[in-house]
């Protein structure tokens, strides 16, 4: 037989448009059934009981990304965390760390996308259209795999130390994202692409604690990514100084 039972979530609010009220944990004892997921759950108190809780939500299936927070303690996908998975019948939910916090459980994306698009998140081309589509064996595709999984669900940001303390700071996603297009074997971005991360708040900043591994829920990993570009950029300084850059 199927059994429920009751837990408590405890809810962090918040309004930005109404500032005085300082942030404050609301809670709600919901029945769950097994199998139930942390957004079912938001989904259920949206819908039934506080029409003003506010979260972003969409798949549900772990592919849009949207619907990252931090439950009980941890950085994760609420559409993807069983409630029924967590040993303790309370559940703490908070919004995203190192990100303004528009209302509840939403935060203010901005820095985020604007790190994105500041790479160029797209393949770069200086040869000619082909006729047909650029090839790309097994083994070069191979080696993007990991970094093409990234959702930018914004996970690794919101785990980020270095973002905490350092404004401006690029941060992991952007990096895995970069370093995709800089594996790809269609990509023929040139070498001075790379000198906008080549900076004490590019590539160069990054601690190498690995949070950001811990928390990407696709098995991404941001800080193999800001090594690479890191070994890229001496690359192709001693290139320059050697007079051998082909790009
Ligand atoms: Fe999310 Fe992982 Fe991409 Fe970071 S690297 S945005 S945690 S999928």
């Amino acid at each position: 037989m199927i059994r429920s039972s009751y837990f408590t979530f405890k809810i962090l609010r918040y309004d930005a448009k109404n500032p005085s009220r300082e942030p404050y944990f609301q809670s709600y004892h919901i029945k769950v059934l097994p199998g139930l997921t942390v957004l079912g759950v938001i989904n259920r108190i949206r819908d039934e009981i506080d029409g003003s809780l506010a979260f972003r939500c969409s798949c549900r299936s772990a592919i849009c990304g949207s619907c990252a927070m931090v439950i009980n303690g941890k950085i994760d996908l609420a559409c993807r965390t069983q409630v029924a998975t967590f040993g303790s019948d309370t559940i703490i939910l908070e919004p995203l760390p190192n990100f303004e916090v528009i209302r509840d459980l939403v935060v203010d994306m901005t820095p985020f996308w604007d790190m994105y698009e500041k790479i160029q998140p797209f393949l770069i081309r200086k040869s000619p259209d082909p006729e047909k589509e650029i090839y790309q064996s097994e083994e070069d595709r191979r080696k993007i795999d990991q970094f093409v999984n990234c959702i930018l669900c914004a996970c690794c940001y919101g785990a980020c130390p270095v973002i905490a303390d350092e404004p401006g700071y690029l941060g992991p996603a952007a990096a895995a994202k970069l370093e995709r297009f800089v594996l790809d074997s269609r990509d023929e971005r040139p070498a001075e692409a790379l000198e906008q991360v080549n900076t004490p708040k590019g590539v160069w900043a990054c601690d190498t604690v690995f949070r950001c591994i811990d928390a990407c829920p696709k098995d991404v990993r941001p800080t193999d990514a800001i090594i690479g570009l890191r070994k890229a950029l001496v690359k192709n300084r001693y290139n320059r100084i050697l007079g051998l850059n082909k790009k």
